[in-house]
């Protein structure tokens, strides 16, 4: 039976006391072993920030990419070797500000990864500016009169992009936070998580974790929801009055190496599956 500590490295986080990240990364290691994933079967992406980390700090494959580009590399290692358990990881503006244009792409190919946004609502690793899910009113470093942009609903945003898999969880409920990661990687096709992980540092202070938890509605405790029912989901992941936490949308669907796996030449003659020949119609 694998343990968690098999999955962690001796790098001590440089994280802040109290920062959310600790609480993904103690998950991810108990979901890897309660999953009893070989160590060497694991692939991490993350991007930049402070918790993309993350990679660093888990004994498995890692590889820390440029800002951003989490999902075209976890796309790619997926691809390459569809055996792989591949999750890809970041920050919230790792995701929706610099990635934000590959999030779509990686949600309509289902592509078979695991994507976890660690969620602060502010960008931590550069002290403190205004993140895209940074709620209207706050104070930042780079909105001193306030922020006054409307942020965005990440989980709406990934039922619009037809994503097969969306929930969300919270790094202060750690049980919950692996049940969800179980779920995800154990789905076929592409499984997206937005994971609320304060930034007590600036965003909120340690106080932030209380204010979450009397604001959070488990849906995982209220059986009989069809999780493949869209307009449901729509319309929790819309809530002003609770912060659902839980699996809020799941169907299944054929993922992207499958799809890949089955497509046919366009023509029947070899000459139409010779790639030399193929590519000598390119030259003048
Ligand atoms: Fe965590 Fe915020 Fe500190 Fe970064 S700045 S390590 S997000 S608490």
């Amino acid at each position: 039976m694998s343990t968690a500590a098999e999955y962690k490295t001796d790098l001590k986080p440089v994280w802040c006391p109290g920062c959310g990240d600790f609480g993904v990364l103690a998950a991810f290691a108990q979901a890897f072993a309660r999953l009893e994933i070989p160590r060497e079967d694991i692939v991490m992406v993350t991007g930049i920030g402070c918790s993309s980390r993350i990679a660093g700090y888990l004994k498995v494959y890692g590889f820390n990419a440029i800002h951003g580009r989490t999902l075209p590399i976890a796309t790619g290692v997926k691809l390459a070797n569809p055996n792989l358990t591949v999750i890809a990881a970041g920050g919230d503006g790792d995701a929706y500000s610099i990635g934000m244009g590959h999030i779509p792409h990686a949600a309509r190919r289902n592509i078979a990864i695991t994507y976890l946004v660690m969620d602060n609502e502010i960008y931590g690793l550069t002290k403190g500016q205004q993140s895209p899910t940074s709620p209207v009113g706050i104070y930042s470093s780079s909105t001193p009169f306030g922020t006054y942009d409307q942020p965005i609903n990440p989980l709406q945003m990934m039922l619009a992009f037809n994503a097969t898999f969306v929930a969300q969880t919270f790094a202060g409920d750690t049980k919950h936070l692996v049940d969800v990661l179980i779920r995800a990687i154990q789905h076929r096709g592409f499984a997206f998580i937005n994971c609320i992980s304060p930034c007590p540092t600036y965003r909120g202070g340690m106080q932030i974790f209380k204010e979450i938890k009397a604001r959070v509605r488990n849906l995982d405790e209220e059986p009989g929801r069809d999780l493949a029912n869209r307009e449901i989901a729509f319309g929790l992941a819309a809530s002003k009055d609770f912060t659902p936490i839980g699996v809020l949308y799941k169907k299944e669907e054929k993922d992207y190496g499958t799809v890949l796996e089955s497509l046919k030449p366009r023509g029947t003659s070899p000459d139409s599956q010779d790639l030399d020949k193929i590519l000598k119609t390119f030259i003048a």
